[in-house]
């Protein structure tokens, strides 16, 4: 299965990704994590990347879909199927993914869109807890970790990322309404989108999908 995850900041995309991945055996491909793993390592791009992720703006086109070509052409798993989430969220993106897609021969089979309110999306993202070890995600209220601040998984520290505060949270939210949201309609104009209602409990999400995709 090759699908898209598209959906506002703070929607479930990747908390929906990491529940599917191990039941369908499908990579995750995140743009976010992956930039922010350059960051963590100090590299040229992820100096470059944090620049507009701490404003809460777009990293360029360019250097987004570079990335994730390289991943789509070159990881021999990719071929088992994926999810990305966070990419694309430009028409140009959208456009340029098509066009990996067909090179390696690997179209879409599907983009899930993902419908949050906007009052869930920034309880969300202002509660959101973020392992530092592995990654998985938290909330302090809909999903807290037993032990505060530790992950439960790997006893890594969780905290709180720096593009999570209401500032660059509106930022997110008014850049993903004027270059994100449109590429729903290029989607559906192909005949790709699945809604969900992302509002409810995470677990609801994640069976709903199972059967989806199980028909
Ligand atoms: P996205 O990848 O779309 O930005 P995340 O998956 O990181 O969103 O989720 C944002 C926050 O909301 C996280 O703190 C996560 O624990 C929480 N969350 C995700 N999905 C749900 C859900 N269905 N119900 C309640 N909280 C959720
Ligand atoms: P996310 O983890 O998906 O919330 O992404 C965090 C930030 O990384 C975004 O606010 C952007 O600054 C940047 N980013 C992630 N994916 C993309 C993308 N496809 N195009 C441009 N910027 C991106």
């Amino acid at each position: 299965m090759k699908i898209v995850l598209l959906g506002p900041p703070g929607a479930g995309k990747g908390t929906l990704a990491k529940g599917l991945k191990d039941h369908f055996n499908l990579m995750h491909i995140s743009t976010g994590d992956m930039l922010r793993e350059e960051m963590k390592n100090g590299t040229d791009l992820g100096k470059e990347a944090k620049k507009h992720i701490e404003s809460g703006g777009l990293v360029p086109d360019e250097i987004v879909t570079k990335m994730v070509e390289n991943k789509l052409s070159n990881d021999k798993n990719v071929k088992n199927g994926f999810m990305l989430d966070g990419f694309p969220r430009t028409r140009t993106q959208a456009e340029d993914l098509d066009k990996i897609l067909k090179k390696i021969n690997l179209p879409l089979d599907c983009v899930l869109s993902l419908e949050a309110s906007l009052k869930i999306v920034l309880e969300r993202l202002t509660g959101r807890r973020v392992c530092r070890a592995c990654g998985a995600l938290y909330h302090i209220k809909n999903m807290p970790s037993k032990k505060e601040g530790v992950c439960d998984k790997c006893g890594g520290e969780l905290y709180q990322r720096a593009d999570d505060n209401e500032k660059t949270i509106k930022n997110r939210m008014e850049v993903y309404t004027e270059s994100t949201e449109p590429i729903i309609d290029y989607y559906k104009k192909q005949g790709l989108i699945k809604t969900l209602d992302a509002n409810k409990e995470a677990e609801e999400v994640r069976d709903f999908t199972i059967k989806l995709f199980n028909g």
